[in-house]
């Protein structure tokens, strides 16, 4: 693998690294699709997801069964690629999802991409003692709720990003973020980004339609992608960029600290002309 760059990447999982919603893709291929759409008005997405699978468990449906159905989810074939050589040119990978911690470690375990992700950031999805999945909300909104208007009671990606930034800062490394993803949910973290991030919304998505109500808003260099293929060009494209122009301004700084160098030699020799003074005075003594 190439040295550490100053690039961290965030993916959002559903529709952007998968092809497809995860969730809705449990729910659709165990035949519980009508039900689902019965509840969905009545409560969250994260509560409903958790209330589907006590349904499932109680239809005799197994973790077994759920993490097969995983194994077979789209996946774009130029995703992985993608992934990889982000990787091998030594930006950080991390996730942030509204899943859950089941459904995606399943998955990228599966696609053989866990080592690539130095993080996770999902709803928590744990197997009880009756080997039900109990899907829990990530900020936990009955006791502190995370106070963002924008975003559903359970996640809200945008402070996140603050916490992955502040973090960073405090490593004292000039990071620049890049964001993928394709939900309502990654408008609220896309308006978190500096001028120096870049923003890769899926085109035509939830999350491409409220930046481009509103394009002012966002102060990272927007990007956007429509499939996996376009996605690995045009997140090797920035890459590249940042590694350039990181190496052209450390050119720069080079130049500049050697430029320092010289005039303080310069500066090292003006004392010398009163010494130069005393030699002949000594000489006289
Ligand atoms: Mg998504
Ligand atoms: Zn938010």
């Amino acid at each position: 693998m190439a040295s550490k760059n100053n690039i961290v990447i965030v993916f959002d999982f559903d529709k952007t690294i998968i092809d497809v919603d995860s969730d809705n893709w449990v729910v659709d291929e165990l035949g519980f699709t009508d039900l689902f759409n019965q509840l969905l008005p009545t409560m969250p997405w994260n509560s409903l997801m958790n209330r589907m699978m006590k349904e499932l468990h109680e239809h005799g449906k197994t973790i077994e069964e759920i993490k097969h159905v995983l194994r077979r989810i789209p996946i774009h074939p130029r995703v992985i690629p993608a992934i990889k050589a982000a990787h091998a040119l030594g930006c950080e990978l991390r996730i942030v999802s509204d899943a859950n911690t089941l459904f995606i470690e399943t998955i990228i375990e599966h696609l053989g991409i866990r080592e690539f992700f130095s993080e996770v950031n999902t709803n928590p999805g744990l197997v009880d003692d009756q080997c039900r999945l109990i899907i829990s909300p990530y900020h936990d909104f009955t006791k502190s709720p995370h106070g963002c208007t924008r975003c559903p009671p359970n996640m809200c990606k945008g402070l996140i990003i603050e916490r992955i930034q502040a973090s960073l800062t405090k490593e004292g490394k000039k990071t620049k973020m890049i964001y993928l993803g394709d939900g309502a949910g990654d408008y609220c973290p896309s308006l978190g980004l500096k001028s120096m991030d870049y923003m890769m919304p899926r085109k035509d998505f939830p999350v491409w339609d409220l930046i481009s109500q509103n394009p002012m808003l966002v102060k990272a260099t927007v990007r956007d992608w429509t499939d996996g293929e376009a996605m690995e060009k045009i997140l090797m494209e920035i890459i590249n960029e940042i590694i350039s122009l990181d190496e052209e301004e450390e050119e720069k700084e080079k130049m500049l600290s050697s430029d320092i160098r010289k005039i303080s030699v310069g500066i090292v020799h003006e004392p010398m002309v009163p010494l130069a003074f005393q030699v002949p005075l000594n000489l006289v003594k």
